[in-house]
């Protein structure tokens, strides 16, 4: 499968990474819009929120958790972030392996 981020995944591909445990990896976005801007992905490849099936309950629950320990990692569990999780066309998704961005670093605006 041609997936960027299976081949993150995999080691095939480089990335900046802050966690990673049996199930997730988070790395650092290739083009971030804050200060903080990490991707936080399931390694099951799962190609979007409308694909997530009743079995990955308990993976994406452990990925939430996961996002807990990225927000501390870097540092915004005080000041506060954003968790985002584009979904098809007008969502704007442009890879299609479900990533949840967590952003912060600044103050956020909520302007569409
Ligand atoms: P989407 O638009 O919500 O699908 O987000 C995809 C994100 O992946 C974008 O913010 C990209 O900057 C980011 N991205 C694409 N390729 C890479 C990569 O190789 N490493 C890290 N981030 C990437």
């Amino acid at each position: 499968m041609d997936c960027i981020f299976c081949k993150i995944v995999k080691g095939e591909l480089p990335a900046k990474k802050v966690y990673e445990d049996e199930h997730v990896v988070a790395f650092h976005d290739i083009n971030p819009v804050a200060p903080v801007h990490v991707l936080a992905i399931p390694k099951k490849h799962i190609a979007s929120l409308l694909d997530i099936q009743p079995e990955d309950k308990e993976l994406i629950g452990h990925l939430h958790l996961s996002l807990q320990k990225v927000a501390a990692e870097m540092g915004v569990q005080e000041s506060g972030f954003r968790v985002i999780t584009n979904t098809g066309q007008h969502g704007q998704q442009t890879v299609f392996h479900i990533h949840y961005h967590l952003i912060g670093g600044r103050q956020l605006e909520w302007k569409m």
